[in-house]
């Protein structure tokens, strides 16, 4: 039985089919989620759910850490922490998944766009510095951006497909203007920058165990600091605000944000097998790599010296005239090999959403959106049915 077909009992037949990316659950998810069901904790309380946030605290070195019901969730609840208020700005990657630009405007911010780099295709450091330092201007002790009037309080880079964003001019630029850094580390548990874990580079790190996250407890999101008041106000937020449990008297509006008991099983079993998911994703990386280099138009995603990448979703430029077709075709062709593939977010600058928010020069952005596909790179992926991607890429060639 394939993972797919054990996911989706009932589904079509899937015999062939080489999905994107699906779930790997191949420890002790059955005995820890039997012992929830076994003992009746399968709600809000219960061993599991401290034990996931200690897992995930010690892999990433933070203090604590506070489970919510997912990624977006737990970005929603840094915003509110690190001190976003409505009207304010923050700055964030355009080329990313929609999450962290809606959580900026769930708490009455606005998203300040900014473009990739070439390179990583990462939130490019010096378009941000261009903009806090040309475009903004202090005023009554804080930093507003000339073009809107608003107050510019956080910076919310986002570590894309596991690689990282280069941060320490980011910090750095934090540090001299007084901004919040919120780190998406969505996709990039297990990455590291210059030798330490993501998550934990800022004042607030975010993670998601969606589905096909590097590892999943179905849904589910985490978010992590060393600051012990924002995890007690980021506790406290996320059930409801709640001041006193007996007599129901709560101090704010709060959000039904906890993850249960028996997702946060699934979440230790799937954090005792980190390790070998992220070898598993290198060993897939390196062996794509091996075989792409030399395809005239495919050029592959790369890492940077100062990044460890998680290589969580492994991705590759099609130069159309090079190759002969563009990445949009390629994912046809592949799809009738029964191959999935997927390009990657549209920039947000250009989403419906958020076409009014302020944006920096995005054409980077828009033309890795032009370019990129990501390739099959599930943690279970064979030898046999990646070569059938190469080979299907290979073929695919005009
Ligand atoms: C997956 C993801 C999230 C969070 O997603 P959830 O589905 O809410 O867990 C946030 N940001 C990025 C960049 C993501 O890829």
């Amino acid at each position: 039985m394939t993972a797919v077909e054990k996911l989706a009992p009932g589904a079509p037949p899937t015999e062939g089919f080489i999905p994107l990316s699906v779930p790997e659950l191949q420890g002790n998810e059955w005995t820890y989620v039997k012992q929830c069901l076994d003992t009746g904790w399968v709600s809000s309380a219960g061993g599991f759910v401290e034990r996931f946030e200690r897992s995930v605290a010690d892999a990433v070195g933070a203090g604590h850490a506070v489970a919510t019901v997912s990624g977006t969730a737990a970005l929603h609840i840094a915003l509110l922490v690190a001190g976003v208020e409505p009207g304010d700005e923050v700055l964030v990657s355009t080329l990313t998944f929609i999450a962290p630009a809606n959580a900026i405007r769930y708490v009455g911010a606005w998203p300040v766009f900014v473009d990739a780099e070439p390179d990583y295709w990462q939130m490019d450091p010096a378009k941000a510095l261009h903009f806090l330092e040309r475009e903004c201007e202090w005023r009554a002790g804080a930093l507003h951006n000339r073009a809107t009037d608003r107050r510019v309080r956080a910076l919310l880079p986002v570590h894309i497909l596991g690689h990282t964003v280069d941060l320490d001019p980011l910090r750095e630029a934090c540090r001299k203007y007084g901004l919040a850094m919120i780190e998406d580390a969505t996709e990039s548990l297990g990455a590291g920058y210059r030798g330490r874990p993501v998550g934990r580079l800022g004042d607030v790190g975010c993670f998601s165990f969606n589905g096909n996250k590097l590892i999943t407890t179905g849904g589910g999101g985490m978010l992590v600091t060393d600051d012990a008041a924002a995890a007690r106000r980021a506790r406290y937020l996320t059930t409801q605000a709640k001041d006193d449990p007996v007599e129901y008297v709560h101090g704010a509006v709060g959000y039904n944000y906890r993850l249960t008991n028996l997702q946060a099983a699934l979440g230790v079993a799937q954090m005792e097998r980190l390790g070998a998911h992220v070898a598993a994703k290198r060993r897939i990386a390196a062996a794509y790599d091996d075989a792409l280099q030399a395809v005239p138009g495919i050029t592959p995603m790369r890492e940077a010296l100062w990044a460890q990448s998680a290589w969580w979703m492994y991705t590759v430029l099609v130069d159309e005239r090079a190759y002969g077709i563009d990445a949009r075709e390629l994912m046809r062709r592949l799809e009738r090999d029964r191959i999935q593939t997927r390009p990657l977010w549209q920039p947000l600058h250009r989403s419906a959403p958020h076409v009014t928010a302020y944006a920096t020069d995005c054409s980077v952005a828009e033309r890795l959106n032009r370019l990129a596909l990501s390739l099959p790179c599930s943690v279970g992926l064979t030898p046999a049915d990646q070569e059938r991607v190469v080979d299907g890429i290979i073929a695919s060639r005009t």
